[in-house]
């Protein structure tokens, strides 16, 4: 088999534990046989960060920045509890945040969707991708506790001093709680262009879902930008893929997306995304099946950049296993997802169809594989019920894999 020429690198995020093991076979079996790409490799395993001051963490976010495409394996957030297992010099911070605030993206989270795999809503058949702007709201307010009767005020002081606003928002006759919060035009406006894009590199429609009707000035405040975004920059290149944008009141929304197929790119606000995220995390039948892709705007006018990951952490508990020499049956699915998403958007920013191609047939591979039968024991368990798994309904880690590989071999040989 040749392999596919990949004229632009990606940068690679090494992680921990379990997920760290099946990372290293995922790349030797699946991705380096295939394709003759130059990997910019950055250790962000618990060790290495320690070691380096945590930096190894920001000189990875520069190079997604460089070169538009991160793919993260999942990585220890340490705790009291992993401070003392490593011995660390401290608590560093979580490297998915320290990330997400260099690159100041949007978080898309996608339940990946597999026929045999009872799903949480049945009806669900097509790709569901939920939009969290995860910046301010609830999650930036100030609240506080009412003793008794008084005035609660909001006031607005410009700093030029001119026009400063004042408002009652509630006269309390008695005890009770309130609450002020914000946004910016500038983290929206960058939330906006994050949805526009997704929409177009996945020909998905899509819908903002908001409360407009009753908070009419701050949730309308969303519907205002992405519209006039929309029509000024989006609308001419939706149209010519046969997609749209659409606002919907979010009740409406929530309703409609649970008695519907699936294809759409849903954006929320920071309360309802965590909301609906959940919810739709459910979705793909089991934690191991939900990609997650952080999208935020590269230097260059027009130019995004993806950083794409598993949504689930370094299953620590199937590593303890894996320590004392058992073989574990860790589904590695999320992971190999992160690998096609990124080398997706790495086609698309150096147009090459062939590597479209090679993902297309190593996420057909994952997911005809559990279809025939051959799957990990989370999605045997979702399948025929956590008291009814035995050995012949699932396979280890490292034979799932090996499967994969086989129809993808089958798949990239017959092309
Ligand atoms: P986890 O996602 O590793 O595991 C949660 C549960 O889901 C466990 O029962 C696990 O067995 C199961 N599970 C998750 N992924 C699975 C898979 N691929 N196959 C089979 N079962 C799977 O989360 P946790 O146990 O809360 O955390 C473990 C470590 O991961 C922590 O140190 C945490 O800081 C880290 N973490 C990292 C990320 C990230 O890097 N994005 C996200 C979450 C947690």
């Amino acid at each position: 088999i040749n392999r596919i020429k990949v004229a632009n690198p990606v940068v690679d995020l090494d992680g921990d534990e379990m997920t760290r093991i099946i990372w290293k076979k995922i790349k030797d079996q699946l991705i380096t046989p295939y394709l003759d790409i130059d990997i910019k490799y950055y250790d962000l395993g618990m060790e290495n960060r320690d070691k380096t001051d945590d930096k190894v963490t920001i000189e990875a976010a520069e190079a997604i920045k460089k070169y538009g495409v991160g793919i993260k394996c999942a990585t220890i957030t340490p705790d009291d509890a992993r401070v003392k297992e490593f011995n660390l010099k401290k608590k560093w911070k979580s490297p998915n945040g320290t990330i997400r605030n260099i690159l100041n993206g949007t978080v898309f989270r996608e339940p990946i969707f597999i026929e045999n795999v009872p799903r949480f809503i049945p009806s669900w058949k097509k790709p569901i991708i939920i939009a969290r702007h995860a910046y301010g709201d609830q999650y930036k307010s100030t609240d506080f506790e009412v003793d008794g009767p008084g005035k609660y005020e909001i006031v607005f002081t410009p700093k030029d001093g001119a026009g400063s606003k004042r408002m009652t928002v509630h006269d309390f006759d008695g005890p009770g709680v309130g609450l002020g919060m914000f946004n910016t035009k500038s983290s929206i406006t960058a939330f906006a262009h994050a949805c526009f894009r997704m929409a177009l590199d996945r020909k998905m429609p899509l819908y903002l879902g908001t409360k407009s009707t009753v908070i009419s000035t701050y949730d309308a405040y969303w519907d205002k930008i992405f519209l006039q975004l929309y029509e000024s920059e989006y609308k001419a290149e939706f149209e010519k893929l046969g997609i749209w944008y659409e606002h919907r009141l979010v009740d409406d929304m929530v309703a409609q997306l649970v008695k519907m197929e699936g294809n759409l790119i849903l954006a929320l606000g920071n309360m309802l995304g965590d909301i609906v995220s959940d919810l739709v995390a459910q979705g793909g039948g089991s934690l191991a099946l939900m990609s997650s892709v952080l999208v935020a705007k590269g230097d260059k006018p027009g130019e995004f950049i993806y950083e794409s990951e598993a949504a689930h952490g370094t299953v620590t508990r199937h590593f303890r296993q894996h320590q004392k020499g058992l073989a574990t049956s860790t589904n590695p699915i999320a992971s190999i997802f992160a690998w096609t998403r990124g080398l997706t958007h790495r086609a698309e920013l150096d147009k090459n169809p062939e590597l479209v191609k090679f993902c297309e047939n190593l996420e057909k591979a994952c997911v005809e594989s559990v279809k025939s039968g051959i799957m990990t024991k989370d999605l045997a368990m979702s399948i025929h019920g956590t008291t009814k798994v035995d050995e012949s309904t699932y396979v280890t880690t490292d034979k799932y894999i090996d499967e994969v590989a086989q129809l993808l071999k089958k798949y990239q040989s017959s092309a």
